[in-house]
Formats: structure tokens, C-alpha cells, sequence
């Protein structure tokens, strides 16, 4: 059976601190299957687009994506991706984009804010086609099965972390999270946990430590752990010396 490769578009936290791009991935099946997404994106902030751009990706590729939460750090590529695919790519085929409630009005706002007269006075020359995913409920997109799982990161919005299980492989996504019982839920049993893990040496509301990590290391199942969304404290620490996990860093590309 053929796997996945994950490439890393970013590693970095909300202020793309150390020069970091923002987190994101793009997840591609080994093997090309008809009906199923040949590029997957996983998250998409500012620094999303110009990643893909730099890695020779092509665009027309892009068939899904799949957004944790809806936070700047995490869609504010989306303008950018609707750009390219209206006057560069020329997109034909439809973009699934998938993601929490609030998915489908965050994105078209955004893309109203930024090129209004493009949507508005030419029209949109590719469908978009939006899934709101239920919490707790498996959805099928573009021949990956996903379950989210709301996590602790927002009050407003609902934030997902995500179990995606695709061509006989299993990956883990936490999303933005404070720690959480939910990250043990999603990472048993996963061939890869993309963790987030912003500070170290001190707690913040909302966003998951290292020390939350080393804690509960011993319960996270999962066969393979990278550490993503590292702000500057983990960067500090990362810089003293050898750490328990592996973080990711940009175009580090992992066979899954
Ligand atoms: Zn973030
Ligand atoms: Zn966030």
C-alpha cells in the first residue's frame, strides 16, 4: 500500500517568530488515485501560498483543504490561494474546503476584504465547494476520512483537532489546543502527531508547553511525534541543547 508524504510549510507560531513561516503542511499520497486529492493543505496563513511557491508545487494540484481553526496565523492564505487559482493557475476543477463552522462566511469575507472586484465585478471562474464538519462525526473529502475533535483554544469559534485516515495511514493534527485529553484520543494508534507546542519553561491559556508534553509523553500513542508552532521560548530551548521530541522545521519532509 502506498503512503503519504508530509511536507512542512511551517513550523512557526502566530508572529512567525525567528523568521519561522506560519504552521502548515501540504500532505500528497505516494501514489496518484482517480477521485482523490493529489495535494492536501493543512492549514493556510499568510505564509502558505509563497511556501508552495518556493517547493515548485503545483497549484492545480491543491484539491483540499483543510483548516484547524479559524484564526489569522491559520486562513489568511486563503485570499491568496482564491487569487491564484482565479488569474495564475486558472483553476478548473473545484477546491473542497474543509474546516469548523464559520469556515465557508471567514473565508468569502476575507476574500471580499481583499479582492472584491475580482469576485464581485468577474465572478469566481472555479467552484469552491465548503464542508462545515460536524464535531465528533467522521466526514469523507476527497478520499480521506477526518474526524475532528473540538480542542481548547477558542471561545468564540469552535477549534479542531483532527484524526486523518488516508490510503492505510493515520496522522494526528492537534490544531491550536492548550492541553488537553483530547490530544491522547487523537494521537492513539496514529502513524505521525503533529503537536503543537508554543511555549516552554512557562504555561499560557490556550496553547499547549513543552513541560505539558514531557508530562504526558508516556500517553501519546502515536508511532512518530514532531513538535510545530514553536514560539520563542521553544526556540530558546531548542537552541540549548537536545529536546525529548523532534520539532519540524520548513520543507522537512516526512514519509508517513
Ligand atoms: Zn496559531
Ligand atoms: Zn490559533
Amino acid at each position: 500500500m502506498s503512503g503519504l508524504a508530509l511536507t512542512v510549510l511551517g513550523s512557526g507560531d502566530a508572529f512567525a517568530t525567528g523568521g519561522r513561516p506560519y504552521s502548515s503542511y501540504l500532505l500528497e499520497p505516494q501514489e496518484e488515485r482517480k477521485g482523490e486529492a493529489r495535494g492536501v493543505l493543512l492549514d493556510c496563513g499568510p505564509t502558505a501560498v509563497p511556501m508552495l511557491m518556493a517547493m515548485g508545487f503545483d497549484m492545480a494540484r491543491l484539491d483540499l483543504i483543510l483548516l484547524s481553526h479559524l484564526h489569522g496565523d491559520h486562513v489568511l492564505g486563503m485570499p491568496m490561494v482564491f487569487l491564484d487559482a482565479q488569474f495564475r493557475t486558472k483553476r478548473k476543477n473545484p477546491l473542497v474546503v474543509a474546516g469548523p463552522p464559520g469556515t465557508e462566511a471567514k473565508c468569502e469575507a476575507l476574500f471580499r476584504l481583499a479582492y472584491a472586484d475580482t469576485l464581485l465585478e468577474m465572478g469566481r471562474r472555479f467552484e469552491v465547494e465548503y464542508r462545515e464538519l460536524p464535531e465528533g462525526g467522521e466526514s469523507e473529502a476527497c478520499g480521506l476520512r477526518v474526524l475532528p475533535r473540538k480542542v481548547v483554544h477558542q471561545i468564540h469559534e469552535i477549534p479542531y483537532g483532527y484524526r486523518i485516515a488516508w490510503r492505510g495511514r493515520t496522522l494526528a493534527w492537534t490544531g491550536d489546543t492548550q492541553w488537553d485529553e483530547a490530544v491522547v484520543d487523537l494521537a492513539r494508534g496514529a502513524d505521525l502527531l503533529i503537536a503543537e507546542c508554543f511555549t516552554a519553561g512557562f504555561q499560557l491559556k490556550f496553547h499547549t508547553s513543552l513541560e505539558d508534553l514531557e508530562r504526558n509523553r508516556g500517553r501519546l500513542e502515536a508511532r512518530r511525534i514532531l513538535l510545530t508552532h514553536l514560539g520563542e521560548t521553544m526556540l530558546r530551548r531548542m537552541a540549548g541543547g537536545k529536546l525529548p521530541f523532534e520539532t519540524a522545521m520548513e520543507g522537512q519532509r516526512i514519509e508517513v
